[in-house]
């Protein structure tokens, strides 16, 4: 697999809770390293989860300020204290709306070996961990903001 057309909002896919990943083998070395190639060959920044790409397994990566990486079975642990920023997605391009979220998480996870790894993460990374995790249950951002912004989101989208 390499870079693959990443599903846009409305797509079914989007909205279907991912499976857990039970074979660390080739197959999911491959589904992360071309999410990886996706992820580059847009924007070059944030992140993608796997069913972005119409692979429903609860696979991620992140790429961010120098820091990137891919995470597999993740688990989230986010802080009380919140803040709001301006956060986007690759599934619903060219729209930026603010969203407030947990301002720390501390994720622990697998990689693509089966190996335990845990990534504790602020601010910016921290937004891009819990927007791709909440992909991995078929959730999207817009559905985090009240209903009136919402309406005012899907008018916005291109
Ligand atoms: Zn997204």
């Amino acid at each position: 697999m390499a870079v693959q057309p990443i599903r846009l909002f409305d797509d079914p896919v989007l909205r279907t809770p991912a499976e857990p990943v039970t074979d660390f083998d080739r197959e999911l070395r491959g589904l992360v390293r071309s999410l990886q190639a996706t992820v580059r060959a847009g924007t070059g920044r944030a992140g993608l989860a796997a069913p972005q790409i119409g692979v429903p397994l609860r696979v991620f990566v992140y790429e961010l300020d120098g820091r990137s990486g891919h995470l597999v079975n993740p688990r989230l642990d986010p802080s009380e204290r919140r803040i709001v920023a301006d956060e986007a997605c690759l599934s619903a391009p060219g729209v930026w709306w603010p969203l407030e979220r947990p301002y720390m998480v501390t994720v622990r996870a697998r990689d693509m070996f089966g190996k335990p790894v845990t990534l504790r993460a602020l601010g910016t990374l921290a937004r891009v961990l819990q927007h791709e995790a909440d992909h991995l249950d078929g959730v999207l951002f817009i559905d985090r903001l009240p209903a009136e912004e919402r309406e005012r989101f899907l008018a916005a989208l291109p």
